[in-house]
């Protein structure tokens, strides 16, 4: 049978039961008086339970985005999607398949509750079970506050992730030998989760311990970390420790040790230098029909030219024509062991008289102009093959996808305002200013990253400026000064 159909079917079969939806009772295992109950439906052969009310009375936070017609549950170890029509959920990287798909009924998610319960109790983290002849829920709810941890493993940084049932309070350490401890003062921990998972990428030894007061993890790093950091998220609560190895980016031990030769040479202060757009992708179009794919790559090749002549080694995300997904260009700049990213642009506005510079950092935005003008340069991924790899930059995952840079904010909002005041100054341009902003291209680089705005090309005078060779070369030369700059440690 077509999917379509038997959606209809299902959720015509809704529409007429509707009279008789119901609820069905829980019964709660560590409280006998307690009395609640969940929004079902009862098919003929299935028993269709209310998603968002089920995840309601078992504490497990959701989003709901009714455009796309999906469902997260914010599991505590795991976000589990489910999406209309579909019988997949996406649990991680992991899909999960239930006999039948999720329906949306009068904008709530409903799906058939045994196959439903089964793949809950993997994530659950106290117990549940279905019984049919009541038919009830049995939920039996975690005792612990902290149950498990997942380790997020990139070349040269490990993240531990562990989830809490409820915001807790939290001291963290760092002890003589580099590890991290966390004490969580009146708290519950499942020892054994814990214990089951002690090593992972830069992580030797994981040890969980409860005593009288409250409980505690420490986590012990190999040799080669050298920066770690703490961040707790409210909503879901959970805690993020992350370990930066000497070596972010997975450089073999001989690139480690000829860098570490001569850390302040210039020489060793590879400057990755990416020009965005490229292939397929054109970027802004000017109205003379100049693209910023061109203007970006001939204005960044001039840069490269410019800091090889001061000794400065440059690396290029491309240095010709083609399409680099977004995500690989922080890669490239990790790899190649980048202390300095910029990424180039050029801006365009429907409005023709916007004019001048602009450069970003990487940081929630906060301004509506800002925002603009991350969804435009963002919005290259549509060219990209895989676009289920960028997850949306909303506030509540922005602190975990960026905290590659969250080390990095102070250095490059040093880095733009730098670049801002020697190209503005030296140029006579328009200065726009230094703002902040979620940009996918500079998510990924472990180093100071900006993402520069060259001008606009929807500006008549500034799109005649960008073609001429000598203002592009004058608009490298200045960039070459503002990142010598930058490596001398001058400020703004
Ligand atoms: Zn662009």
């Amino acid at each position: 049978m077509h999917k379509s159909i038997l959606i209809f079917i299902i959720i015509l079969g809704l529409y007429l039961q509707s009279a008789f939806a119901t609820y069905m009772p829980i019964a709660w295992m560590n409280d006998p008086d307690k009395e609640t109950s969940v929004r079902i439906v009862k098919g003929r052969h299935q028993i269709l339970v209310d998603l968002q009310d089920l995840a309601e009375r078992l504490d497990i936070s959701w989003k709901q985005d009714i455009s796309k017609q999906r469902i997260r549950l914010d599991m505590p170890v795991q976000n589990l999607i489910f999406s209309v029509g579909s019988p997949f959920v996406l649990a991680g990287n992991d899909l999960k398949q239930m006999p039948l798909p999720i329906v949306l009924y009068d904008d709530r998610f409903f799906a058939a509750i045994e196959p439903l319960i089964s793949l809950l109790i993997e994530y659950y983290p106290g117990e549940l079970l279905f019984d049919p002849n009541g038919p009830r829920l049995l939920v039996t709810p975690p005792r612990h506050d902290l149950f498990g941890l997942r380790y997020d493993v990139q070349p040269g940084r490990t993240r531990v992730i562990i989830p809490a049932g409820r915001p807790l309070k939290y001291v963290s350490n760092t002890l003589p030998d580099g590890s991290i401890e966390l004490f969580f003062p009146g708290s519950r921990i499942d020892i054994k989760a814990f214990a089951s998972k002690s090593k992972a990428g830069l992580i030797v030894k994981l040890r969980a311990e409860q005593t009288v007061i409250g409980a505690k993890v420490i986590i012990t790093p190999d040799g080669s970390v050298s920066s770690s950091s703490v961040e707790q998220v409210k909503d879901p609560p959970l805690y993020c420790v992350e370990f930066i190895s000497k070596t972010a980016g997975g450089l073999d031990s001989k690139a480690q040790r000829r860098l570490e030769e001569d850390k302040n040479a210039w020489a060793l202060d590879v400057v990755v230098i990416d020009p965005g757009h490229g292939g397929k992708d054109p970027g802004a179009i000017g109205k003379t029909k100049i693209y910023e794919k061109d203007i970006v790559l001939d204005v960044g090749l001039r840069l490269k030219k410019a800091l090889n002549d001061k000794g400065v080694k440059t690396v290029m995300t491309r240095d010709n024509d083609k399409l680099i997904p977004l995500n690989a260009r922080g890669r490239i700049a990790n790899k190649c062991g980048g202390k300095v990213f910029i990424s180039l642009h050029a801006n365009s506005c429907p409005n023709r008289k916007a004019h001048g510079i602009e450069t970003y950092f990487l940081a929630p935005t906060k301004t509506d102009r800002a925002m603009k003008v991350a969804m435009l340069e963002n919005s290259v991924i549509k060219y990209e093959e895989t676009q289920d790899q960028y997850q949306e930059l909303t506030e509540e995952n922005f602190i975990l996808l960026t905290m590659a840079q969250a080390n990095f904010v102070k250095e490059s909002e040093r880095l733009a305002a730098i670049v801002q005041d020697r190209v503005c100054q030296g140029l006579s341009l328009r200065d726009r200013g230094v703002d902040q902003a979620g940009f996918y291209v500079l998510i990924g680089a472990s180093m100071p990253s900006i993402l520069f705005e060259m001008g606009f090309l929807s500006n008549r005078e500034e799109e005649k400026r960008m073609r001429s060779k000598d203002f592009r070369q004058k608009m490298a030369d200045r960039l070459c000064v503002a990142v010598l700059d930058f490596l001398k440690g001058a400020q703004k």
